[in-house]
Order: C-alpha cells, then structure tokens, then sequence
C-alpha cells in the first residue's frame, strides 16, 4: 500500500460515491467504482435536487455552500453539467427562529454565498400571492435554485472515468471481505474478488446492511419520502419562480421546467434543526421494496400542507406523485468517517445530500489522501449519540474500540 495514494473502492454510484471517485481519481488514487444500477438509479435520481447553502448548522453550511459552488461550475469541473438553475431559493421561518436563522445568514454571508434576510414587507414585495400569515423573518439566495441530480452524478462518474477510475456499473457488492480482523475489499454478485487498501461504503439506504458484515451496526435507518407533482402547464414559474421552503407549515417546493410544480413534506433536517411540529414518515424494513407511486390522495395530502401558503396551488391540478427514500441518522446529519480498519463510510444524509455530495467527495478524498479534513471532523461516528454498538458475525473480529 502506498500511504499517500491507497487503492480504493467505492461502494454506490449516487451523489455521494460519484463525486468520491471523481475527486479520488483526479488526485491520483487508484478508485474503482462499483454500482448496481447505473449513476442516480438509487435515492439521487429522486432527489428534488435543491441546492442552497443556508443551514443552521456551520459544516452543514460549509458543504452546502461549496457544493453548490461545484455544482454550478460542474462543466468546468468535470466536462458535464448539473444543468443547474439559479432561481432563488426562499425560506420563511416563525417567531421562535428569527435570532438563529439571522446569524446563520451573517455567518453564511461570511463564506461568500449570496443570502440576505428579509423582512416581511420585503417577502410580501419578493412572492406576491403568498399569504404572510405567522411569518417573522425570510431569507433569500438569490443565485440557489435546484439541478438535474442524474445529470449531475453522471457527469462526476464519467469525469472520474477520465482521470482513470474503473467504473462498473450493473455489479452488486455482495460482501465485504474481511482478513484478520481488517477490511481488505469487496466480493460481487459475480463472484469477482476486488482488493484495496480501503473500500468506502456510499450505499444510501443500502449502507447498513453492507457495514454490518464488517461488525459494526450503524445508528441508520430508511424513510420514504413522497413528493406531490403539481400540474402547472405553462405557469409553473409565475405560481412559484423560486425554490421554496417554509418551516412554519412544513412543506418545500419547486417548479420543474414550465409545466409542474414538485410539493413534498419537511421536517426541518435541511437546515441542521428538524422541527418538532412535523409530521415524520415510517421508517422503511427493506430499501428494496417500498411503495414507490404516490396516489392521488397522498399528493392532495402534501400540497395542503402548501394551499394555506399559496392559495393559487388550489386552483391547478395534480399529476401522479413519487416517493424516494432518505438514508437517515438519529440527528439528520450524514455519517462520515473510517467505521474500522480498511472501512470508510459516507452515508445517512438524512434527505438533504445532493447538494452536500460535491464537496463531499472533496472532503472525504482529501481525509483519505491527507488523514485530515476539518470540515468532515463533526460527522465522523464518534460524536456523542452515534456510538454503534459492535455486534458479533462470522466475518470479523474487528470492533470498534479497536479500530478507531
Ligand atoms: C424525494 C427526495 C427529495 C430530495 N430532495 C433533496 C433536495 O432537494 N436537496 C438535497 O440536497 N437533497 C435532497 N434529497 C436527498 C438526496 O437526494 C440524498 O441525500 C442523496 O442523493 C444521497 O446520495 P448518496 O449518493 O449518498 O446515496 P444514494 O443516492 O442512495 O446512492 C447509493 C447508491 O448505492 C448503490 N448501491 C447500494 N447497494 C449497493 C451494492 N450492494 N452494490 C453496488 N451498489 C450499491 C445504489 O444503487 C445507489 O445508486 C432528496 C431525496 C429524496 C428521496
């Protein structure tokens, strides 16, 4: 093994193992990448695909602001494109938050993103037709908006492809493989053995049954997410021009192109807080079977969570909606870190990754190469609550006291 340049595997081709093996391979590293479906086919591909950088939580900021950045310069980065939209990205909160969201916009504001808070008066002139009813501050970044979350993804893998990452698609990782005690690669569905100094877990829902083969049970579970679709033909961008997202009634919005608008549920992960006045979907036992469609009722169901809002959505009609899944942790932050010897995961993105995976990658590409990444350092499993709990299988000896 070469220290500065291990040779790595990368487990899962969304938002997050795309720009792993992009960054990887760009710095030199041997990646190989191996993905059951093909680039977005998991959680990605359903991403509403909001990119912003207002958080509440500072790394969280940090990432965001940095992944938007990459994404909007995805062509210069990689070759492809995000096809990136900046139509503004606008957020109400109630009484309770202003202090907290004002200094998060400051504090953001000093990382050199575009975000202003508004007053009211100020919202009411920026969304006419928006009731203002229970808010007390807006805040605005007027250059966020939202992208293609499958473009995005290939263009990273296919910009790794380039600087040399084997890149194999339609192969399911069936196993770790693990040697005293030490992860040292990974077994496919056909039976092909790929060996590296590290192999990197970024399964999405995927990941905790991978990792347990290594001993170690992370704190993660799956949630469906469903998103109404508004039918909007030809006025969706004059009901709603931006993205969207009201913390005092729950939901999030954005236009797709001109004729629909996508309406899902919130609950606060987005901005590092989840609000405990909403609603929290089931948790899901088998990320490979769960009720994909969302009926007509479900969808009705998401946008009066809106109509209050913007009593315009009441007049138009609905197309059949989706649901996704979120790969969550206990606190809505993404876990991120060596797990065990050989093992590093990038996983639990609580529903908000997309935007946080470009500079995701960079991050967990320069920890690996470097051992150092300040910005990573607050979503390793180590902090406080996460602690997993080592559990015994065949596979290993490894446990977490002695590899961490
Ligand atoms: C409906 C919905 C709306 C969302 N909206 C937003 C938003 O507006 N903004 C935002 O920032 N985020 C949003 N998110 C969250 C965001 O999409 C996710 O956090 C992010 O895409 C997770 O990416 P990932 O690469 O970590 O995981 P995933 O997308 O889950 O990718 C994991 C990949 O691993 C592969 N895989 C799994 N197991 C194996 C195996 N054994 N062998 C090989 N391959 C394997 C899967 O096929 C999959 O492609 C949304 C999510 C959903 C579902």
């Amino acid at each position: 093994m070469n220290a500065a340049h291990p040779e790595v595997v990368v487990v899962g081709a969304g938002i997050t193992g795309a720009s792993i093996t992009f960054h990887l391979s760009r710095e030199g590293t041997k990646t190989t990448l191996i993905e059951k479906g093909y680039p977005a086919s998991g959680p990605t591909g359903r991403s509403s695909a909001i990119v912003h950088a207002f958080y509440l939580h500072p790394e969280l900021s940090e990432l965001a602001f940095h992944g938007t950045e990459m994404l909007r310069n995805l062509h210069e980065l990689t070759g492809g494109s995000a096809d990136f939209r900046a139509v503004g990205m606008l957020w109400v909160c109630g009484h309770g938050q202003v202090s907290e969201w004002a200094e998060a916009v400051e504090r953001i504001r000093g990382l050199g993103a575009e975000i202003e808070a508004l007053s009211v008066r100020e919202f009411a002139e920026l969304a006419p037709g928006f009731a203002l009813d229970d808010i007390a501050l807006a805040v605005w970044e007027p250059s966020c908006g939202y992208a293609d979350p499958a473009t995005s993804t290939t263009s990273l893998v296919d910009g790794g492809r380039r600087h040399g990452a084997d890149v194999r698609l339609g192969t399911v990782v069936l196993r770790l493989l693990v040697e005293s005690g030490r992860v040292v690669g990974v077994e496919t569905e056909r039976a092909e053995r790929v060996y590296a100094d590290m192999v990197i877990v970024a399964a999405g829902p995927w990941t905790r049954s991978l990792v347990l083969q290594a001993g170690i049970d992370l704190p993660l579970h799956v949630e469906r997410h469903p998103m109404a679709v508004v039918d909007a033909p030809g006025r969706a961008q004059t009901v709603l021009p931006f993205a969207w997202c009201d913390d005092i009634l729950t939901h999030y919005a954005r236009p797709e192109g001109e004729n629909s608008i996508l309406v899902g549920t919130w609950s606060g992960g987005g901005t590092g807080h989840r609000n405990p006045a909403a609603d929290r979907p089931g948790s899901v036992p088998d990320p490979d079977s769960y009720e994909e469609n969302v009926e007509l009722d479900e969808s009705a169901w998401i946008v009066r969570h809106m109509t209050p809002r913007l009593p315009a959505l009441a007049t138009l009609g609905l197309r059949r909606g989706y649901a996704g899944l979120y790969d969550m942790s206990p606190d809505d932050l993404p876990i991120i870190g060596n797990v065990a010897e050989g093992l590093f995961v990038a996983a639990g993105t609580s529903g908000h990754g997309f935007k946080l995976g470009p500079a995701v990658g960079e991050e967990v590409a320069r920890l690996v190469i470097t051992g150092e990444s300040p910005r990573l350092a607050p979503f390793h499993l180590e902090r406080s609550s996460l602690r997993p709990r080592p559990v015994n299988t065949p596979a290993t000896t490894a446990t977490l006291s002695e590899t961490m």
